[in-house]
């Protein structure tokens, strides 16, 4: 059997801001390739902390990051962003060219590429992310879901192996939501490995296996999204809520109705409910 060693290793993490805030508490952590992981916990956790330290914004006080086996500690924020494309909850952080178009080119400057590439994938981008009639138009026009759109673009056209999201589902639509999520799906299916900050419960469960959750600058569970989220001591621990089935499912309890654990999904309660009246029914 092969041994796979770890994408990312996070061994002992500190980190304290400069005004003494103590932002992360001994961190380990491993992340494999190919992972789709979700960092969840109440706000001021460490959550946007932790992401920092993989591309270099911030560096740990104390412990180390490692990435492809190497620590990533002489290694300048530049270098790490062609590794790691983080990006940020909001993207006026993150968008400063005057055009869609511009931006996207700026995002790609930095990599090999010559006048021409850099063209073709440029078109090639805005087309994917629906962005081309919009090419000419800045930045600052475009509405929050475009320009989320805009700023998942120019870090996606770059191809980093590790995507970073912090809060992507965060005021989207039902289409734009769905649009993130087909994403996901592909830049998985290319062999990327991804972590979302997401305080979206729903949308963890759904599509995120495996989760993370913090609370005081620490990780207190990892595991299984599944098992945690349904966890109650665990959600309230980290001022989250159960999800929606579950809730239903602890209501059906309640009157009598015995409802398996192992039911996640809406389809799955459907399917229980559909079943459990028929027998009622027949019995009558
Ligand atoms: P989360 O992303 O989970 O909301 P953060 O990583 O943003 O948490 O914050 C962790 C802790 O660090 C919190 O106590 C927060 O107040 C503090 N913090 C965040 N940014 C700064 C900063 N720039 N300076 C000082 N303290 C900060």
């Amino acid at each position: 059997m092969t041994h796979q060693l770890p994408l990312i290793i996070l061994n002992e993490l500190d980190y304290s801001y400069p005004n003494g805030t103590v932002a992360l508490r001994k961190i380990n952590l491993n992340i494999y390739r190919g992972e789709l992981v979700g960092i969840m916990g109440m706000n001021g956790a460490g959550k946007t902390t932790l992401i920092r330290t993989l591309n270099g914004l911030i560096r740990p006080s104390k412990g180390t990051v490692n990435i492809e086996s190497e620590n990533i500690e002489p290694k300048g924020i530049g270098e790490l962003s062609k590794i790691v494309g983080l990006i940020f909850q909001n993207p006026q952080h993150q968008i400063f060219s005057n055009t869609v178009e511009e931006e996207i080119e700026f995002s790609l400057k930095s990599l090999n590429l010559n006048k021409e590439e850099v063209r073709d994938k440029t078109v090639e981008v805005l087309k994917t992310f629906n962005l081309e009639k919009y090419q000419d138009r800045s930045p600052l026009n475009l509405s929050g879901g475009e320009s989320k759109k805009l700023a998942i673009a120019s870090i996606i056209c770059r191809d980093p192996k590790i995507l970073v999201f912090d809060e992507p589902t965060l005021g989207q639509d039902g289409k734009e939501i769905s649009f993130f999520t087909n994403l996901l799906k592909e830049e998985r299916e290319k062999g990327k490995t991804i972590l979302i900050v997401t305080h979206n419960i729903e949308f963890a469960m759904e599509f995120i296996p495996r989760t993370i959750l913090m609370a005081n600058g620490k990780i207190i569970a990892d595991g299984p999204t599944k098992k945690i989220l349904t966890n109650q001591y665990l959600v309230e621990k980290s001022s989250l809520v159960l999800p929606q089935t579950r809730q239903f499912a602890l209501k059906l309890r309640d009157i009598g109705i015995e409802c398996p654990d192992d039911i996640f999904s809406k389809v799955e309660m459907k399917d229980f409910l559909a079943n459990y009246l028929k027998t009622k029914i027949t019995e009558a």
